[in-house]
């Protein structure tokens, strides 16, 4: 089946289940989904997509916005850097580095091949995450560690694509993908908190939960944006 969303024929997937209700969502990748009752007619799922039509558009941009931020976009003409869209220019020079001017992402590059701009693009990564955590992390160092008799952890970043952190209480270490980099700086936040939060629950208790709202009670909102 077709339907007509903001001017545009989109298909729709339909499952037919022993279910009492017609339901509608949009997939991850933008895909309209519908699952209704064995018996149920076109017209009564048409009429519940046309009803929600405005929702469902405002999903699919929330959804392509969010693939656009997830992607490893080195390569476009366009970045993501901290929730912000910069444009990529490529300079070529004698060492490999980045920078970040107002909406702009320089590479500068010995030569342009993708294994350059991908590590060039870690390395900067890396150290802007690194930088921001240190500047962060007075506050859990103090709040959380301190206060528990815990030493204080070191902070260290890898490109990781499941886990945006990872907390190594044994280790005394967090580690913090370089890939949050694409997200808006609350984000990154949100993360350092959790992993700090784990030194005190290792698990993801509603004890654990409690601790994060404590000090951040926007943390839902801000973990759905890394979702
Ligand atoms: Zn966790």
């Amino acid at each position: 089946m077709e339907v007509l969303i903001g001017g545009i024929r989109q298909p729709v997937k339909i499952t037919r289940r022993k279910v009492k209700n017609i339901t509608l969502r949009v997939s991850k990748t933008g895909e309209i989904l519908i699952t209704c009752p064995k018996c149920a007619m076109q017209w009564e799922i048409q009429n519940l997509i046309t009803f929600n039509e405005a929702w469902i558009l405002d999903q699919q941009l929330k959804r392509s916005r969010e693939n656009e931020m997830n992607r490893e976009g080195v390569n476009g003409s366009e970045i993501w850097w901290l929730g912000e869209k910069k444009q990529v220019c490529r300079v070529p020079a004698k060492r490999d580095s980045v920078t970040v001017n107002g909406d702009e992402l320089t590479f500068y590059l010995k030569e342009e091949t993708e294994d350059r701009i991908q590590a060039a693009f870690r390395k900067a990564a890396a150290g802007e995450i690194l930088h921001l955590a240190e500047e962060q992390r007075e506050v859990w160092d103090r709040e959380i560690c301190d206060a528990a008799g815990i030493l204080r952890p070191a902070i260290t970043t890898r490109y990781m694509t499941s886990r945006w952190g990872v907390c190594y209480p044994r280790k005394n270490r967090i580690t913090l993908s370089t890939r949050l980099i694409h997200y808006p700086l609350e984000c990154l936040e949100y993360v350092l908190l959790h992993e700090y939060a784990h030194f005190l629950v290792p698990n993801h208790s509603r004890a654990f939960y409690a601790v994060i709202e404590r000090y951040m009670p926007d943390y839902k909102e801000r973990r759905k944006r890394l979702r």
